[in-house]
């Protein structure tokens, strides 16, 4: 059997690095009071920042911990138990906002989607002038694959004041997104899906409205307190240590999007990466039931076949990863990521592959 660093990985993280920042990881930890990181920090934000189309008076926080950290900083510091919140509850991510406003007293009503379905106008007009105040909604809910209108969400928002959150975790350089255009208060994103580097770093780009939120609560936690995290930010830091080489490999990451065209240029090239392999497994025996996918991965119903044991065939028997389901779509549905290092030829691949376990009627 193939070692996992072998292995060739369609998952939706963490995903292949490229060598270069397979290498970073490999090099010995700097000290990081210093100018030197200081300036590696600030560049990420500015970065960040650039590649969102943040809003001047933004500001952007690197979490230690994975997405799931700043979801819940985000919920514990930007609101408190006197708001009232949406969140759009279509599969795992979604409802995992509703039990971190759960668990942190937070009211809120959910929509819940059915599996494969996007949020609509119509859902949202119903809940237009009832005194909620935030939405909280992963715009590409990565567990169905199913991608949400960002712009619709921020005109909800607009039309009743609301604070508007998205959790662009594997959306993030996947999809187009621009904070301004949209209105966004956050975007959340992390270090292993479309930025393609080790997991353990998570970041939020915060707005000025969102900035006053955090100012003025008072919030019971020391690790997740963004106003700390922003103190620091200011000048380039970290209130506790970092995972200091991830935030490297972050910079060296971001450059090389900026060297090769910015946010644009990214998002083509995984939404090349996308189309070529939907292309190709044309006449597969798959059903695709989402109704709106974002380009980081397809999600894929075999129609006689379970999921989980192409997934456990493609592992075992051919060095290749798919990204399987729980609970529910354990059979039902896997997905194929579009991100980290791929080429169209890992996609021909995959397909010979899935081709090969047709033959042999597995699939
Ligand atoms: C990956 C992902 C997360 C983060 O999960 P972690 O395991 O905590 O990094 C959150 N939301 C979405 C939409 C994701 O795709």
């Amino acid at each position: 059997m193939r070692k996992p660093n072998e292995m060739l990985n369609f998952t939706v993280g963490p995903v292949m690095s490229s060598p270069d920042i397979l290498a970073i990881g490999g090099e010995q930890v700097p000290y990081f009071r210093t100018q030197e990181f200081s300036d590696i920090i600030l560049e990420n934000e500015a970065l960040m920042k650039e590649f969102v189309h943040a809003p001047e008076e933004a500001k952007v926080v690197f979490i230690t911990g994975s997405g799931t950290a700043s979801m819940e900083a985000v919920v514990m510091n930007v609101f408190t138990p006197a708001d009232k919140l949406i969140v759009i509850d279509g599969g795992s991510f979604g409802h995992r906002f509703t039990e971190l406003c759960d668990i942190h007293h937070i009211p809120y009503t959910s929509i819940c989607l059915e599996s494969g379905h996007v949020v609509t106008d119509e859902m949202l007009r119903k809940f237009d002038g009832k005194g909620y105040t935030g939405l909280l909604v992963n715009i590409h809910e990565t567990s169905t694959g199913v991608h949400y209108n960002p712009q619709m969400l921020g005109e909800f928002c607009r039309r009743n004041d609301m604070m508007y959150v998205i959790d662009a975790i594997s959306s993030f350089l996947a999809d187009p997104l621009d904070m301004t255009e949209v209105g966004a208060d956050v975007i959340i994103t992390g270090s292993q899906k479309v930025l393609a580097c080790a997991p353990g770093i998570s970041i939020i780009v915060l707005s000025e409205r969102a900035l006053k939120r955090v100012e003025r609560n008072e919030t019971k936690t020391m690790y997740l307190d963004l106003k700390g995290a922003l103190k620091n930010a200011e000048r380039g830091q970290t209130p506790f240590t970092p995972a200091v080489g991830i935030l490297r490999q972050i910079n060296a990451r971001l450059k090389h999007i900026k060297e090769d065209g910015g946010a644009i240029a990214e998002i083509a090239k995984i939404k090349a990466q996308a189309e070529d392999f939907r292309k190709k497994i044309k006449g597969l025996p798959f059903e695709i039931k989402s109704e709106s996918m974002s380009n980081a991965l397809t999600p894929l119903t075999p129609t006689g076949a379970s999921a989980h044991e192409i997934f456990l065939q493609l592992k075992d028997n051919y060095g290749i990863w798919i990204c399987p389901n729980g609970g529910e779509l354990k059979d039902t549905l896997f997905r194929v990521g579009h991100f980290g290092a791929l080429t169209h030829e890992d996609n021909d691949t995959l397909v010979a592959a899935l081709k090969d376990l047709q033959k042999k009627g597995k699939i």
